[in-house]
């Protein structure tokens, strides 16, 4: 009996602390709210997430070429210097965008202000205004903080809340499993969805940033067009992970007058930008 007594004690301990806990986190989702007002789970210090972010980003750049030079990179750098300057408080020397030589049609953010866009995405996002409906979207994970959300569900649902330790130790299969988490495959080109309200997100206020840089939000809807075109026997892996074409066109459509109103008055104020490939 007496063996047992301290079990006992340990269970009602662990319950008692797991309600408490739960309740904590229970408030600190309610105070949280994305852009557009979504309630959201955020358990992790933005520090902490932009330290992870870095850590995936410095790993990407190790297993991939990037392109440094050329009018591939600077048009791309071009295109988000844009977006960025229009965003509140934006300033392009803290972000990291980088043009990855590789055949995917991809794109990718990380917390900490990291972009990566794969070279085969230029092959079908063919003019500034569709990129910037990429980098947009991009852009809006990392500011509504999808992967911090992402990350906070989920070392919910496993109870293990040290994730964010995790991030040291290079191919280990718990940085695997937080590369995972933050989106990025083990593998280059393959990125995990986020949830569907996250990529919803995304589109709608990608579509707010690009147009308040001055680009055309009619572009968007090419750009998800002829990504679906693309399709075929192997769709392009930015669609295989992101909500179906006609949905988001649905969803885009609808914000549309908005976004051609934000672009009028961004251009009235002297943001035309100008990207040549
Ligand atoms: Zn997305």
């Amino acid at each position: 009996m007496d063996a047992r007594l301290p079990a006992f004690r340990v269970t009602i301990r662990r319950r008692v602390s797991r309600r408490l806990a739960l309740a904590a986190l229970a408030l600190l989702a309610a105070c949280s709210s994305s852009p557009l007002g979504r309630g959201q789970l955020i358990l992790y210090p933005e520090a902490d997430m932009a330290r992870m972010g870095a850590a995936a980003f410095a790993e990407m750049q190790a297993q991939t070429p990037v392109l440094r030079q050329g009018a591939k990179s600077r048009h791309v750098e071009c295109v988000a210097a844009h977006v960025i300057r229009a965003l509140p408080g934006g300033d392009p020397a803290q972000w990291e965008v980088r043009v990855f030589d590789d055949p995917a049609v991809n794109a990718f953010a990380l917390p900490g202000r990291k972009i990566g866009v794969y070279r085969g995405l230029l092959g079908v996002a063919t003019d500034a205004d569709q990129l910037a409906a990429v980098i947009g979207h991009e852009i809006a994970h990392v500011t509504a903080r999808h992967a911090n959300e992402r990350v906070s569900t989920q070392s919910l649902a496993s109870s293990g809340l040290q994730v964010v330790q995790i991030a040291t130790g290079t191919g280990s299969p718990a940085q695997q499993e937080l590369f995972g988490l933050l989106g990025l495959g083990a593998q280059v080109g393959l990125i995990l969805p986020f949830g569907r309200a996250q990529e919803t997100e995304a589109d709608l206020l990608g579509l707010d940033y690009m147009a308040n840089a001055g680009f055309d939000p009619r572009a968007s809807v090419t750009l998800w067009r002829s990504m679906s075109r693309v399709g075929g026997e192997r769709p392009p892996d930015f669609l295989s992970t992101h909500p179906s074409s006609s949905a988001r066109i649905a969803e885009l459509e609808a914000r549309m007058p908005a976004a051609l109103r934000r672009a009028e008055s961004a251009r009235s104020a002297g943001r035309r930008p100008d990207c040549p490939r």
